[in-house]
């Protein structure tokens, strides 16, 4: 199916994408020569969690309830990391799922995965990356987790503070491998006990993937805490 969209503001735009994404021909149209060039350039780049809005209480509860879908779909601020990132991780863990962290452009705020060069206090413009990792988010993000398993039943905790892992699984001799990947800044030793037999193999990035075929019954695999071999930015 062909669309148009008239407008090439956030709302013209996010639509034409995601109409795009369903694979359909889209055209946009925007009477001024670029797009993003009205209210789209001029608002304030607040992410209104619904307090705002005294004079429409409707306004303030759709903002309320699409506050944490907007942070899930276009991250947020580094500075809600400890809060929002921590939370959705374990929200990650507790319901055996991924989640695609969105790499913002840089605009000296903190949105990104890296820092800005040249940063001004109050431009939040986008800003050329210098490239290096901001250290708290490289912190909570190398994370250790499952590939595959199995047992879709494992629970397992990785705690980003301490760089310590533990998964407990059960397994039936003859199932597929539990395979356990870690990330090069997680340093601690890896340790297996109950049914079954263990192998380590480090990739030449320095990650480590553990493979843990089961031998029937109940088994953990642990990463002991260490100190995280995080680079910081400098
Ligand atoms: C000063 C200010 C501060 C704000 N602060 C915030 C904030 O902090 N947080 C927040 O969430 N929201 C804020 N907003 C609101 C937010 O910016 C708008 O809700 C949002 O940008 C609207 O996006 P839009 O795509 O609907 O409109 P626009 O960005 O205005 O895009 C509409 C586009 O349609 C084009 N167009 C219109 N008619 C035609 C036509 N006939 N043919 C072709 N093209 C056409 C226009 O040229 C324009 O480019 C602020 C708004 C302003 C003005």
């Amino acid at each position: 199916m062909a669309a148009a969209v008239i407008g090439g503001g956030f709302f013209g735009c996010s639509l034409a994408l995601a109409l795009r994404a369903r694979g359909e021909r889209v055209t946009l149209l925007e009477r001024e020569a670029n797009l993003m060039v009205r209210a789209s350039a001029n608002n304030q780049a607040r992410v209104h969690g619904g307090y705002h809005y005294p004079r429409s209480i409707l306004t303030g509860l759709r903002s309320r309830l699409n506050y944490p879908r907007f942070v899930a779909e276009f991250g947020g601020p580094s500075s809600t990391d400890s809060l929002v990132l921590t939370n959705q991780l374990l929200e990650q863990e507790r319901h055996r799922v991924g989640f695609a962290f969105w790499i913002w452009k840089e605009n000296c705020g903190g949105w990104a995965m890296h820092d800005g060069v040249s940063c001004t206090p109050g431009d939040i413009s986008p800003q050329p990356s210098s490239g290096c990792l901001r250290a708290g988010r490289e912190r909570l993000l190398a994370r250790v987790y499952p590939r595959e398993s199995a047992d879709a039943r494992l629970s397992y905790h990785y705690d980003a503070g301490t760089g310590a892992f533990s998964l407990q699984v059960h397994g039936r001799a003859g199932d597929p491998p539990t395979v356990v990947f870690i990330p090069r800044e997680v340093t601690g030793e890896v340790n297996a006990s109950g049914a079954v037999d263990q192998l380590v193999t480090t990739n030449p990035d320095g990650s480590r993937l553990v493979t843990d075929s089961p031998t029937g019954g109940a088994f953990s695999i642990t990463v002991t805490p260490a100190p995280l071999d995080v680079i910081p930015c400098v």
